[in-house]
C-alpha cells in the first residue's frame, strides 16, 4: 500500500488504539498540541531507547539531560533571539494569518526574509478571500515564560526551542568531569518548543516535541570524514529498526537555504505521505555542519574560554557535527512503515473475517506491548494458569492480559497493535503444562512447555 493513502488510516488508528490523542479533546483540542496514549507512550519511549542505546554503546559519546529552561543570554548568544523568527501576515478582510513567505513561494518566488527586507506584498491577495494583507511582521517562534513573580523584561525567560545550546553550554563541564578525548560526542534526548505560526499534518509539526540530538565536536581537520560517517550511521539506524529502503532518501540542502551557521547539512527524508509535499517526503533528521558558530558565541557572549588544544598544544574552537532527529517523527514514521492492510483479511478458519486484517509489523524492540496472555475463556482454572504465565514474565516484557472476546478476535486486536507473540492458554494446557505461542508476522505457532518459556522468548527477543 502507498504511503500516501496509509496516513489517514494511520492517524485513525493512532487515536482508536491509544497511540495518540488530540490534546484536551474534552475542551476542543489544542492547536498542534498532542498526547501519547497508552500505547504510544510505549512506542515512543522505544525508539528513543533505541537511539539512546545506540549512542551510549560508542565510547566517545556521552549523555546530558539539560535543563527546558536556559540563561536569557543563550538564546542571544544562540542567534534565536534576533533571528528565529518567521514572518507573519494577517488578512485585513477575514483575520486568517499566514507565512508571507508560503504565500510568495505559492507564486513561484523565493524570498529570504532572514536576511533581506521583506519584498513588496502589495500584489498579493488572501488566498482566502482575496482580501487585503497587511505589512509583514517578524514573528519570533520562542515561547516566552516569566522566572519569579514579577512579568518584566529582566525575568523574562524562553523555553528551549532546540536542546542543542544546552549541549554547548555544557560542554567544559561535561569534557572536563568525564575527561574526554576529541572528538566526542553528546547525546540528548528533550522537549523543545516552537511557537509555528502555521502547523500541519498530525505529529509532523507540532509545537511541543521532542528531539534526540547529538552534537559531536572535532577538530576542523577531518571534519568531512566524521560528518559522512555520522550521515551514513543514521541512515542505518532507520533501516536497522525496520524503515524500508524506498521510503528513505538523503537531501542535501542548497546553498540558498542553509541556514547562516551551517557549511553542510543534509536531512534523511522519510515518505510520510502527506500529499503536499513532492512525491510525500519530508525531514526525519538533519545532519549538519555547523563550523565553529556555537561555541565561539558562547564564548563570546559568557566571556568563558571554550576552547581545546591540539596536537601540538595549539589552543583551537572545536567545529560541531550535529546529528538532529524529531522523536515524534520517527514514531510517525515507524507507524507508517509498520501499517499492512490485508483486504479479507489472513484467516480462512472464521467466517466472520471478511474485513480487511491490520497487521503493525514494528520490529520486537519497537513495539509496544511484547506477549499478550490469552486464556481461551474465563474459566477460573484457566484464569488461574494465564496469571501464573503473566507473573512468569512481567518482569521482564510489557505484557497485556486479554481475556475477552473470540480468541480470533483477540489475535487480531493484538496484530493491530503490533504485538509480535500471543500466549494462548486453553484446556490442554492444564494437562501437558504447554501453551501455544502465535507470531504476528508468520502466524506459525509453537507449542511451549511453561517452564521453557522464558528462555524460549529470551531467544526470540535477543
Ligand atoms: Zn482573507
Amino acid at each position: 500500500m502507498e504511503n500516501s493513502r496509509k496516513i489517514d488510516k494511520v492517524v485513525n488508528l493512532a487515536k482508536r488504539r491509544g497511540f495518540i490523542f488530540p490534546s484536551s479533546e474534552i475542551y476542543g483540542g489544542l492547536n498542534s498540541i498532542y498526547d501519547y496514549g497508552p500505547l504510544g507512550v510505549e512506542l515512543k519511549k522505544n525508539v528513543k531507547k533505541a537511539w539512546w542505546d545506540f549512542m551510549m554503546a560508542r565510547k566517545d559519546v556521552v549523555g546530558l539531560d539539560s535543563a527546558i529552561l536556559a540563561h536569557p543570554r543563550t538564546w542571544e548568544a544562540s542567534g534565536h533571539l534576533d533571528g528565529f523568527t518567521d514572518p507573519l501576515i494577517d488578512c485585513k478582510k477575514c483575520k486568517n494569518r499566514f507565512r508571507a513567505d508560503h504565500l510568495l513561494e505559492k507564486k513561484g518566488l523565493k524570498p529570504d526574509f532572514a536576511k533581506t527586507k521583506p519584498m513588496d506584498m502589495k500584489d498579493i491577495k488572501c488566498p482566502e478571500c482575496g482580501g487585503e494583507l497587511t505589512d509583514v511582521r517578524q514573528f519570533n517562534l520562542m515561547f516566552k515564560t516569566f522566572m519569579g513573580p514579577v512579568e518584566d523584561s529582566a525575568s523574562q525567560l524562553y523555553l528551549r526551542p532546540e536542546t542543542a545550546q544546552g549541549i554547548y553550554t555544557n560542554f567544559l563541564n561535561t569534557k572536563e568531569s568525564m575527561r574526554m578525548k576529541m572528538p566526542f560526542g553528546i547525546a540528548q534526548i528533550g522537549k523543545a518548543f516552537r511557537n509555528e505560526i502555521t502547523t500541519e499534518n498530525f505529529i509532523f509539526r507540532m509545537r511541543e516535541f521532542e528531539q534526540m540530538e547529538m552534537q559531536y565536536f572535532v577538530h576542523p581537520d577531518g571534519k568531512d570524514d566524521i560528518f559522512d560517517t555520522w550521515k551514513k550511521l543514521r541512515k542505518e539506524w532507520y533501516l536497522s529498526l525496520g524503515l524500508s529502503k524506498e521510503n528513505l532518501r538523503f537531501r542535501e540542502h542548497e546553498p540558498d537555504e542553509l541556514v547562516h551557521y551551517a557549511s553542510k547539512a543534509f536531512d534523511i527524508e522519510y515518505n510520510f505521505g502527506f500529499s503536499e509535499s513532492e512525491a510525500g517526503f519530508k525531514e526525519l533528521e538533519g545532519i549538519h555542519d555547523r563550523g565553529d558558530w556555537d561555541l565561539s558565541r558562547h564564548q563570546k557572549f559568557s566571556g568563558q574560554k571554550l576552547i581545546v588544544k591540539d596536537d601540538d598544544n595549539k589552543d583551537y574552537t572545536p567545529h560541531v557535527v550535529e546529528t538532529s532527529g524529531g522523536v515524534d517523527r520517527a514514531t510517525l514514521a515507524f507507524l507508517i512503515d509498520a501499517y499492512d492492510e490485508i483486504e479479507g483479511g489472513r484467516t480462512t478458519t472464521t467466517k466472520s473475517v471478511k474485513d480487511a486484517e491490520v497487521v503493525l509489523r514494528l520490529d520486537k524492540r519497537l513495539a509496544p506491548i511484547k506477549i499478550a496472555v490469552l486464556p481461551l475463556s474465563k474459566k477460573v482454572e484457566l484464569s488461574k494458569k494465564s496469571n501464573e504465565v503473566y507473573d512468569s514474565l512481567v518482569s521482564k516484557y510489557r505484557i497485556r492480559y486479554d481475556e475477552t472476546g473470540s480468541i480470533g478476535k483477540r489475535y487480531r486486536r493484538q496484530d493491530e497493535i503490533g504485538t509480535p507473540y500471543c500466549v494462548t492458554i486453553d484446556f490442554d494446557t492444564l494437562e501437558n503444562n504447554q501453551v501455544t505461542v502465535r507470531d504476528r508476522d508468520t502466524m506459525e505457532q509453537d507449542h511451549v512447555v511453561i517452564e521453557e518459556l522464558e528462555s524460549y522468548f529470551a531467544e526470540k527477543f535477543n
